[in-house]
């Protein structure tokens, strides 16, 4: 048989063109897929650019925003009604952190 890429002759039992690389019987079955998508930003807790407990980091990333504009936000919270600590504290407890989720547990079937 001969290549499907270069069109040098391959021995039937080769599975790859000895002068390209091409697989016998064209492209690899996987080539068409792309790369995998990328992990959904779930909201947690920012571990790698955590100030205090990365509450407003994991929040910026969630929502898209400037982690400086969600720290600003909470501190005017803070000051002007001091509900920012109440909601940082919640969100704190509530929130998971970003650093374990690379353990996935078995689904049950
Ligand atoms: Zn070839």
């Amino acid at each position: 048989m001969y290549c499907t890429n270069c069109g040098s002759q391959m021995n039937d039992a080769d599975r790859f063109c000895a002068r390209c690389g091409q697989a016998a019987g064209g492209p690899a079955p996987n080539a068409s897929y792309g790369p995998p998508p990328p992990p959904r930003q779930r909201l947690a807790r920012d571990m790698a650019n955590k100030k205090i407990a990365g509450v407003c980091a994991g929040f910026a990333r969630h929502m898209g925003w400037d982690v400086t504009i969600v720290r600003v936000a909470f501190l005017a919270a803070i000051l002007l009604h001091g509900l920012g600590v109440l909601a940082y504290i919640i969100a704190w407890i509530a929130m998971p952190r970003d650093d374990v989720r690379a353990y996935q547990p078995p689904q049950a079937a």
